[in-house]
């Protein structure tokens, strides 16, 4: 890992085969946005949620993560409804959507071919994530899903065996540090909010809620 911090300016190309996707997109659809899709909150976040990638019609159309597609819905509405989020939906970036002590992101910036990221693009992408981790020193990161999931422990550099994926697992990671001196910060698991995982009932609301009610609960202690 290099000293200087990566930022992520839209302009990435490292991941040719994605670069190449989203060229033809934006061919296709120049109403989208088809870039790298940057966080988007608070950015002194108690709470970081990572999500996937960019949905095609959803952050890859709007630009903002986890707006204008059936991801966000559960998402903002229980974000708003634990108190993140002055309100619960999130069809549009101009909506005035607030986020308060949380931020929301995804461990691959650009949209993938099938919503599947490669293991390198992963791999490619996790420096943005680490300098995220590390420029906010969240209490608590919220993964949905277990490439999320392993996108974090990569960016701690955490051995994956010792930290298995579970749905409402919980574990405490090292944080990510250049310098020595990370802030240790609790992680969450969750499936991911997705249509197939929630209309196939694989996470339900109240399955989605339990997480966040910990996290809650985490984060008050923690204070
Ligand atoms: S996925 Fe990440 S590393 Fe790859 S091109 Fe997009 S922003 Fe760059």
């Amino acid at each position: 890992m290099t000293s200087l911090k990566p930022i992520l300016d839209g302009s990435c190309t490292q991941c040719p085969r994605l670069a190449r996707f989203l060229a033809e997109v934006r061919a296709q659809r120049p109403e989208y946005f088809a870039r790298p899709v940057p966080p988007f909150g608070d950015a002194r976040a108690g709470l970081l949620v990572v999500g996937l990638a960019p949905g095609m019609h959803g952050a890859n159309r709007t630009g903002r993560p986890f707006t204008g597609d059936f991801a966000g819905i559960l998402l903002y509405a229980t974000l708003h409804k634990f108190g993140f989020a002055s309100h619960g939906g999130s069809d549009d970036p101009r909506d005035g959507l607030r986020l308060k002590g949380c931020r929301v992101t995804n461990a691959v910036k650009c949209l993938p071919p099938d919503n599947k990221p490669e293991g390198a693009e992963v791999r490619r992408c996790n420096p943005f994530l680490a300098a995220e981790l590390e420029a906010i020193r969240p209490c608590a990161v919220l993964a949905l899903g277990a490439i999320a999931h392993q996108a974090v422990l990569l960016a701690c550099g955490a051995k994956p065996r010792a930290f298995p994926f579970a749905h409402h697992a919980v574990h405490t990671l090292p944080g990510v540090s250049r310098t020595g001196h990370g802030r240790a910060f609790r992680l969450f698991d969750s499936y991911h909010c997705s249509r197939y995982n929630t209309q196939t009932r694989r996470l339900t609301t109240a399955m989605f809620e339990a997480v966040f009610r910990d996290i809650n609960a985490y984060l008050s202690s923690a204070r």
